[in-house]
């Protein structure tokens, strides 16, 4: 047995084995739809790295730029489909009696694919916030008619409605998101850099309380040599395969 084939066949068992397991996904898993993720070179626009345009600060001093920025991500995901991991995801939520899909993802792939019990964690990119008043206004539009776009209900400038670097995502939310890790008994993070927090602590905290965490990814993260199994390979390939109920079924 190969030593792929190996850690492949030890994932599957504790997969099996499991009845309660937490997923935490990030851009990784949306690369072979075709979605920039943040860290390759198809993640820069117009020479900026995310970190200056990702901020309340940035947007506030050119919104703008900033929106410029959000009509081109949406012009990436807008055709996107979902991809053979998405769709192992959502199989694998069905066949396990608890399945929390943790995502930082802010496309929609997950939900398209059929996946439900979904806690998004960076927000969603299709809907505007406004500033002033609150409002979400759902919008599918790209690229949008008027930048930035202002509230429907008071006029005012309206947001992307995602979490920026330096924002706080919300205490229940992260509550929310420890207390599936302390009831699952197996952890999977999937394409995700584990350099953004409080994404990049959630592997840490499965282990604390000694959980079994599986990492699949393309490459190197920090934490990847406190995990029980880590996988090198793409998402798309390597998921269909995990889950399937075919185990002869290898990559080739
Ligand atoms: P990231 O871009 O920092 O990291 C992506 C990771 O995925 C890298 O470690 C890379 O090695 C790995 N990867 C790339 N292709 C892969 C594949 N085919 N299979 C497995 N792994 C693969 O993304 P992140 O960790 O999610 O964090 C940063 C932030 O980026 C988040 O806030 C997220 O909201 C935002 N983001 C979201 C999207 C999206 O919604 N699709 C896209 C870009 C960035
Ligand atoms: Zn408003």
């Amino acid at each position: 047995m190969s030593e792929l084939e190996d850690k492949i066949a030890q994932a599957r068992q504790e997969i099996e084995k499991a009845s309660n397991i937490v997923v935490l996904t990030g851009a990784g898993i949306s690369a072979e739809s075709g979605v920039p993720t943040f860290r390759g070179q198809e993640g820069l626009w117009q020479n900026f790295r995310p970190e200056e345009l990702a901020t309340p600060d940035a947007f506030w001093n050119d919104p703008k730029l900033v929106w410029e920025w959000y009509d081109w991500r949406r012009n990436a995901v807008k055709d996107a489909k979902p991809n053979p991991g998405h769709y192992a995801l959502a199989e694998l939520e069905s066949s396990v009696p608890h399945l929390t899909l943790v995502t930082q993802n802010i496309d929609g792939l997950h939900q398209m694919a059929g996946s439900t019990n979904i806690t998004e964690m960076h927000g969603n990119i299709w809907q505007i916030r406004c500033t002033k008043c609150g409002e979400i206004e759902q919008n599918f539009q790209v690229p949008l008619p008027e930048l930035p776009p202002k509230c429907k209900k008071c006029g005012e400038l309206g947001r992307p409605n995602v979490v920026w670097f330096g924002e706080m995502i919300g205490m229940d939310l992260i509550d929310k998101i420890l207390r599936a890790i302390e009831e699952c008994q197996v952890m999977l993070i999937i394409g995700t850099s584990g350099i953004v927090e409080p994404a990049a602590s959630m592997g840490l905290v499965a282990k604390q309380t000694n959980k079994t965490v599986i990492e699949i990814n393309l490459d190197e993260t920090p934490s990847a040599g406190l995990y029980d199994i880590v996988i090198r390979e793409k998402s798309g390939e390597v998921l269909p395969v995990l889950f399937t109920s075919n185990p002869n079924r290898v990559l080739s």
